[in-house]
């Protein structure tokens, strides 16, 4: 099918594009891998696209102070591609590297994936069990979201109409934490049936510190916080991974049934952390 008409702009500093956003009409442009194809089915007919590509410095990774800064128009390839990241954030890199396929990845972005919210889009399980934080910007200014507050539902974020997510910060300082991030893919589109992201650390030979994001099981992804406790409680894998279903009302479409999901999901949680904590540098 063909998009409705549209008006196209394609501004050259961030004020502008926060200027062009600002009535809520318009709608921000970064790899056009969700946009395109929903407009194209009319399931959205945006006024006005505000093409992000010619604003200077959005895509730009960078690590000071602990903290690593990646700009929202960063692609997925430039994450799993970048040494910062593999160094520093190696969860956010093998994230991305598990997304679609090269052209995906090579034209999608870390905020366009975050803003779109699909219920088995990868990133969103990474996020969480980073506690990534937002920096949200409009033509008001900036706020910063903490990731438990960016997913609201399905396609659903708490941006507000005229806001842009412009980058995306995450712990860089993650020495003796383990990490792992793991998938039941979708076979043909490469989305994440489940997906489940692992950061855990030890000290005195116990887990002290577990964060678990989960993606694909419910409408929105989530963070398991019965498995985190069961972890530092002293349980196993298997015993904390178990409870990762625990009060989820698991999705149920024709990829897979909402009992042979929460099956995956709790297989997939134990072998996550397993590889995460064979992992602890
Ligand atoms: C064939 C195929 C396979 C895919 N496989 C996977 C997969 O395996 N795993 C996965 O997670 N994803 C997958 N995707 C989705 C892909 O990762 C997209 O990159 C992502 O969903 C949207 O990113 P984008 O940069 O293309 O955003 P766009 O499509 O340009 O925009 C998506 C939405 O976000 C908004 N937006 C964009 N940037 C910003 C911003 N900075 N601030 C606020 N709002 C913004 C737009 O207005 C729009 O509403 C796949 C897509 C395709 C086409």
């Amino acid at each position: 099918m063909i998009a409705n008409n549209f008006e196209y702009a394609k501004p050259a500093s961030l004020a502008e594009a926060l200027n062009l956003l600002a009535d809520g009409s318009a709608k921000a442009l970064a790899g056009g891998m969700s946009l395109i194809p929903m407009m194209k089915l009319r399931l959205a007919s945006p006024e006005k696209l505000v093409d992000l590509s010619g604003v200077p410095n959005l895509a730009a990774i960078s690590e000071s102070g602990g903290t690593i800064r990646i700009g929202a128009t960063a692609t997925h390839y430039a994450i799993e591609s970048s040494p910062v990241c593999r160094a520093k954030c190696p969860l956010i890199a093998e994230t991305a590297a598990s997304i679609g396929d090269v052209q995906v990845r090579n034209c999608g972005t870390l905020g366009g994936a975050a803003a779109h919210a699909d219920p088995s889009a990868d990133y969103p399980a990474a996020l969480l069990a980073l506690e990534a934080k937002f920096l949200v910007a409009s033509k008001s200014g900036t706020r910063t979201v903490e990731a438990r507050d960016l997913f609201v539902d399905a396609l659903t974020t708490s941006l507000e109409p005229g806001e842009l997510i412009q980058e995306i910060q995450l712990p860089s300082d993650d020495s003796g934490t383990g990490t792992c991030y793991k998938k039941v893919y979708q076979p043909a589109s490469g989305y994440a049936t489940v997906g489940i992201a692992v950061r855990v650390s030890k000290s005195g030979g116990k887990i002290s510190f577990a964060r678990v994001g989960v993606t694909g099981l419910a409408t929105k992804a989530f963070r398991a916080r019965g498995v985190e406790d069961a972890l530092v409680a002293g349980k196993s894998s298997a015993e904390a991974a178990a409870l990762v279903t625990n009060g989820v009302d698991a999705n149920s479409d024709i990829h897979a049934s909402a009992d042979y999901r929460n099956h995956l999901a709790q297989v997939t949680t134990a072998r996550a952390i397993e590889v995460a904590l064979a992992r602890i540098a």
